[in-house]
């Protein structure tokens, strides 16, 4: 029986790397629905299923009442940094395995980790959103689906209303300042980039919002480590990391192409270095941070956008328990 099952997966690799060589990029026929929802079911650091994954716009939830509930004894201020993985599918993450991983970090010192949905829908309900970059963040940062964003897909820029955390948090007298920190452009510095307006809004109203573009990942990285040793950092920091998602759209989203596995390893290394300086920051016992870890969408073969599932479920990993 085991001789056949390898018989089988060497067929499937040597179909797959036949497809690779004719079209280019990353058709992995071994990551059917089935392989994927029993790789998730192994994965038992996970508290919830698929089945009862949670909608990503619940990173919304977890900043905003973090910063709404009172201080623990003994600590003086409020901080929340969301971690990005542009592209992490849910069954990409490997929490245990990267020594010095922000995942590993987290989960070892209580956190927890849990599987969520893009799209708008859970899994097989049809999408309402594009499972894509800018529909995917906007959600977290606003906590609405597209509907009420008008955020479906990437290329829409955003009307000020409904404002991201960013903005909200500093317009309410909650955050001193925040901090968004992108490679992509589509964010806010393209034609048609999503947050354009409000990003306008904040200039135009004085608002203490800092909007950081870099020219790419490793730019992003030594902005985010720059502000989390700040003295006086950001209250609330959003950070994107673009390793998984150009890998996947490199070579393919799946966890058995080596680049995408490497992206992961990459991202999670970032996220480690940034929660050690978090810990190291010399007022970190006075301050109560929430850290969030977390996903826009997956991906299959060398695109995401639609309905499958292996774009639909990703990840959240945090250092405090999501109650509801
Ligand atoms: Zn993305």
């Amino acid at each position: 029986m085991s001789s056949l099952v390898s018989l089988v997966t060497a067929a499937i690799t040597l179909i797959s790397t036949f497809l690779v060589s004719i079209f280019g990029y990353g058709v992995d026929i071994a990551d059917t629905t089935k392989a994927y929802r029993e790789r998730v079911a192994g994965l038992t650091f996970y508290e919830n299923t698929i089945e009862t994954a949670l909608p990503q716009t619940i990173v919304y939830d977890m900043v905003s009442e973090h910063f709404d509930s009172p201080l623990p004894d003994g600590k003086t201020e409020k901080k929340a940094i969301i971690i990005g993985f542009d592209g992490g599918r849910a069954d990409a993450l490997d929490a245990f395995s990267v020594e010095n991983g922000g995942s590993k970090m987290l989960l070892e010192s209580g956190g927890k980790a849990y599987i969520a949905y893009a799209g708008g829908a859970n899994f097989p309900l049809p999408i309402i959103q594009a499972t894509s970059t800018a529909p995917g963040w906007c959600s977290i940062l606003t906590g609405k689906w597209g509907l009420e964003t008008g955020i479906i897909n990437n290329g829409i820029t955003k009307a000020v209303e409904p404002k991201t955390l960013l903005t909200t948090l500093v317009e309410d007298g909650k955050a001193d300042q925040t901090m968004f920190q992108v490679s992509w452009g589509g964010h806010f510095t393209s034609d048609n980039s999503t947050y354009k307006l409000e990003k306008a809004y904040c200039e135009e109203n004085s608002l203490n919002v800092v909007f950081g573009k870099n020219p790419d990942d490793p730019g992003t990285h030594a902005s985010m480590l720059a502000a989390v040793t700040e003295p006086d950092c950001p209250d609330f920091i959003m950070g994107i990391y673009e390793h998984m998602d150009a890998a996947g759209h490199g070579t393919g989203y799946t966890v058995n192409n080596p680049d995408y596995q490497q992206a992961y390893i990459d991202s999670e290394t970032c996220a480690g270095e940034l929660i050690a300086a978090i810990e190291s920051r010399p007022t970190y016992e006075q301050e109560d941070w929430l850290i969030v870890i977390t996903s826009d969408h997956g991906g299959k073969w060398s695109g995401h956008g639609t309905l499958y599932i292996q774009e639909r479920m990703i990840f959240i990993v945090t250092n405090k328990e999501i109650t509801q």
